[in-house]
């Protein structure tokens, strides 16, 4: 059996694995067969986590965060989690191909999931025209004609991005004023390729068998019109993935797992939940980092309570390909 069990592969984590293989415990991540490595690995730049002035790219900064946990000892599974039995000391994970893992405290570090619109033709035309990722389908919009959903970041950042590729992008928004940050609202406004399109909610995607076109409502007036598009990206926020804890986790009236106060300790005694999964409100990279850190020290003290702790971490010298770095 082992000492901990993270669920999850984003920078809640990893850096959360980081921590706990710091101090021995040998962690297991079960890091998800197709989305490992979370949100940002669809992410082109990222401009604000600290210690990358010049920004560094999303995937590249999630196999550093990935390497640096694995050269302290954390073990990384390719595997979804089908279900979880969190009652009693043992929590027991089992996964897609059947394994099941045991460890005395689990960390529920799953993230959020693109949230859809919830009509007819989105859910019929995605993969055709139809796409939630803008790194990912960019590429097969060239020279064309793209609509963007959302007023928040994620909109920003993929309208921006999906300009290198289309002709023009409209973004549609439900408002007449966006959420997204400054420097991000400022970076779309001065782009010559995006048109913005207020006050309009898509109540319906047209096309036979790849997208043709949007049907608008204003959301003043409740006109409606259409919009000839050739494809349309979903980037209206996202919701915790908690489906695997439904009536195992108390949860928020926001949808998200319930923590006691500032610490990652759940409704459940040895599983602890940390990263946006917890988190309605601030939802970035370097946030879900240090709530993973939250969440391993709270493994850490949980086990020590229990009598159970990791053998005191191995100086840098004897970990295989380290540096030797000089103590301060
Ligand atoms: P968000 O901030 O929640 O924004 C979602 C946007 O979609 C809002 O403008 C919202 O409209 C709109 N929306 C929500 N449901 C809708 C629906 N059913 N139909 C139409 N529009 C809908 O989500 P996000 O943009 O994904 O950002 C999430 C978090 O990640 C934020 O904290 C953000 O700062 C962060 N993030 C940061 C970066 C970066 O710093 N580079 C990049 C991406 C994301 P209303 O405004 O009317 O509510």
């Amino acid at each position: 059996m082992r000492h901990t069990i993270i669920i999850g592969s984003g920078p809640a984590g990893y850096t959360a694995a980081i921590y706990a293989a710091r101090a021995n415990l040998e962690p297991l991540v079960i890091a998800s067969s197709v989305e490992a490595g979370g949100e940002l690995m669809n992410t082109t730049e990222v401009e604000n986590f600290p210690g990358f002035p010049e920004a560094i790219m999303g995937p590249d900064l999630m196999t550093k965060m990935q390497e640096q946990a694995e050269r302290f000892g954390t073990e990384v599974l390719y595997d979804d989690v089908v279900s979880l039995d969190l009652d009693g000391p043992v929590k027991r994970v089992t996964l897609g191909s059947g394994a099941v893992h045991e460890a005395s405290s689990l960390v529920f570090a799953t993230g959020s999931a693109h949230r859809k619109i919830g009509i007819e033709g989105e859910e019929r035309l995605s993969g055709r025209g139809v796409s939630y990722c803008a790194t990912c389908d960019g590429f097969f919009f060239r020279e064309r004609v793209i609509a963007v959903v959302g007023g928040g970041d994620s909109a920003m950042e993929e309208a921006t991005f999906l300009t290198k590729f289309a002709s023009k992008v409209y973004v549609i928004h439900r408002r007449d004023e966006l959420r997204a940050s400054k420097i991000m609202q400022e970076r779309a406004f001065n782009n010559e390729k995006i048109e913005f399109v207020w006050n309009s909610e898509v109540i319906d995607v047209t096309g036979e068998d790849a997208v043709s076109g949007l049907v608008l409502r204003d959301t003043v007036d409740g006109s409606e019109r259409e919009l000839a598009v050739d494809g349309l990206f979903v980037a209206i926020g996202n919701d915790p993935r908690t489906h695997l804890v439904h009536g195992k986790l108390d949860l928020t009236p926001e949808g998200t797992v319930w923590v006691d106060g500032r610490s990652s300790r759940t409704s459940v005694p040895g599983v602890f939940a940390a990263g946006d999964v917890i988190d309605p409100t601030y939802r970035q990279a370097v946030t879900a980092a240090g709530s993973g850190t939250v969440a391993a020290l709270d493994v850490e003290h949980y086990l020590a309570a229990l009598g159970e702790a990791g053998e005191p971490a191995p100086d840098a010298a004897e970990i295989d390909g380290l540096p030797e770095v000089d103590a301060a």
